[in-house]
């Protein structure tokens, strides 16, 4: 009854005012007008009500769409915390002028492509109550002189304006990829990108406490060492943050950020340990990772995301995706025992470290070798980097043992073995002792580099070379049936070494 008491009401009212027009003849228009007229203020009221609880202390004023909060990045609480206290200035103007406290003008987020920068930007925004606009450095990169720096200008101006548009009293400005306009001046020879950085500057210096809007600039880059001096200065980019790659608790916060909606198998899946195998993921990753294992999912027709599911979306965001390329069969038994000579050589070096060896074209690799997950690590130690210099070459020591010389399957195997050498020598981790790698020579890199590997490569090949029957009875199993899981290995490689023993001993 009372569910209709409105309808009923308006019905008993239209009638009522029916009769009195028809019936006694007396003008009840204007009755009505005044009507409708309380009804639209009644309901204005009513409405602005609502978005002032919606807002919260933005009495009055609609939120922006979509606001992003620190909350939905996954990870970087460091970052989040640094973040938050120094936007706190922003928030908090009538202390920060009844101290006297310079305004802050700029954040500077540094960190590897992916982490969640411009999603720092958007939630300081949403944090302060702020406008957000975004660019990029490249935007700002133009043939003529002056383009660059008249559109730095605008976009301060814009700023102001739409902040001051909307009612807001500050505009967070996001330029990723800061390094393309702030890289270091070198006297003259790029005029167009010295006037755009010095445009840059003169509007980081006109930022003033008592400016209404107020604008905050964050920058982001990977590549801090790039940037000029005068833009790192204090008084400028104020507070520099970085924002690093995930930890393993990181990760699986990220993980299960996107995977809020999308349906899972909650009995089969655990977010913890696609959290673990994902070492050194970047957020963007690890949202692909989610994407993946969806369509995966549901190319199945399955009901739900499945832990195989994303693990073969692990393999596909490492590796790329599975391609059709068609080997010889010269061409697989080289790769077979390429892959054999990592996974040997990583069992020798490291028992239960292989978690799949796989002989199935993948990204740019005919076959590859995932290893289990291991603690998340920031030191490494001597030993532990040759072993992992061991296992790289151990698939070219493989080729060498059986062809009697390499290919270029090797190419990746070698950068990343250089890679952990050079990472020796910048740690004093070498024969050189404690050096400054500025100093180095290309001869002196060739010297040192070509020494540890030949001393390591002769390492897993002698290794490798008293395994030679393990490599053989392999092959065929790993061929036939092109991956073999961890477990699988490690039994096929300890029945061998022990028929081996057993052999011996007879
Ligand atoms: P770039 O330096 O390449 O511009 P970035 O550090 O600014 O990268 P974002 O653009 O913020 O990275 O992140 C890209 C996407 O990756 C996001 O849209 C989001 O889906 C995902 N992502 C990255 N980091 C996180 C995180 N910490 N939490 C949740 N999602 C994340």
């Amino acid at each position: 009854m009372l569910k209709y008491g409105k309808e009923i009401l308006i019905g008993f009212v239209s009638v009522f005012l029916l009769f009195l027009q028809i019936a006694i003849g007396i003008n009840v228009i204007p009755f009505v007008l005044l009507a409708v007229i309380v009804g639209g203020l009644v309901y204005m009221a009513k409405s602005r009500g609502h978005l002032a609880t919606v807002g919260g202390e933005r009495k009055g004023k609609p939120r922006p769409l979509q606001p992003l909060s620190f909350e939905e990045i996954g990870g970087q609480d460091r970052a989040k915390r640094e973040l938050i206290e120094a936007l706190d200035f922003l928030v908090h103007v009538d202390q920060i002028s009844k101290f006297g406290i310079r305004p802050l003008k700029g954040i500077l987020l540094t960190g590897p492509p992916g982490t969640g920068k411009t999603l720092l930007a958007k939630a300081a925004a949403n944090y302060t109550d702020s406008i957000y606009l975004g660019a990029s450095g490249s935007e700002f990169v133009e043939m003529y002189v002056g383009v660059g720096a008249s559109r730095i200008r605008e976009l301060f101006k814009d700023a102001r304006q739409k902040a001051a548009k909307q009612g807001k009293n500050s505009a967070v400005i996001f330029i990723d990829e800061i390094d393309v306009i702030g890289g270091k001046r070198d006297g003259g020879q790029q005029r167009e990108y010295d006037q755009t950085l010095n445009q840059l500057l003169t509007e980081l210096d006109g930022i003033h406490t008592t400016d209404s809007p107020r604008i905050l600039l964050i920058g982001a880059t990977n590549r801090k060492e790039m940037l000029d001096s005068a833009l790192l200065r204090p008084g400028r980019f104020d507070r520099h943050i970085s924002v690093d790659l995930p930890d393993k608790k990181g990760r699986e916060h990220i993980l299960n950020l996107h995977a809020r909606n999308k349906p899972i198998d909650a009995d089969d899946v655990s977010l913890e340990k696609i959290a673990e195998e994902s070492f050194g993921f970047s957020g963007a990753q690890l949202e692909s990772v989610m994407n993946e294992a969806a369509i995966y999912a549901m190319r199945e027709e399955g009901e739900a995301i499945s832990q195989r599911h994303l693990s073969m979306a692990i393999d596909k965001v490492m590796m790329g995706e599975r391609t059709d390329r068609e080997a010889t069969h010269e061409e697989r038994e080289r790769v077979a025992l390429h892959e054999l000579g990592h996974a040997i050589a990583a069992e020798l070096v490291r028992p239960g470290s292989v978690s799949q060896v796989a002989l199935l074209p993948r990204g740019g690799a005919l076959g590859y070798v995932r290893h289990n997950p291991q603690q998340d690590k920031y030191l490494y130690t001597k030993p532990f980097l040759e072993s992992q210099i061991i296992i790289a070459l151990g698939g070219a020591a493989a080729e060498e043992m059986f062809y009697g010389e390499r290919s270029t399957g090797s190419r990746g195997d070698f950068e990343q073995a250089m890679n952990i050498v050079r990472s020796m020598v910048e740690s004093g981790l070498t024969e050189l002792g404690i050096i400054d790698s500025s100093m180095m020579t290309p001869d002196k890199w060739a010297a040192v580099t070509g020494s540890i590997l030949n001393e390591l490569m002769h390492h897993a090949k002698s290794m490798l070379e008293e395994n030679r029957g393990v490599f053989l009875s392999a092959l065929d199993v790993l061929i036939q049936e092109e991956t073999l899981s961890g477990d699988r290995f490690r039994t096929l490689l300890q029945e061998l070494t022990a028929s081996r023993q057993e052999a011996i001993a007879q």
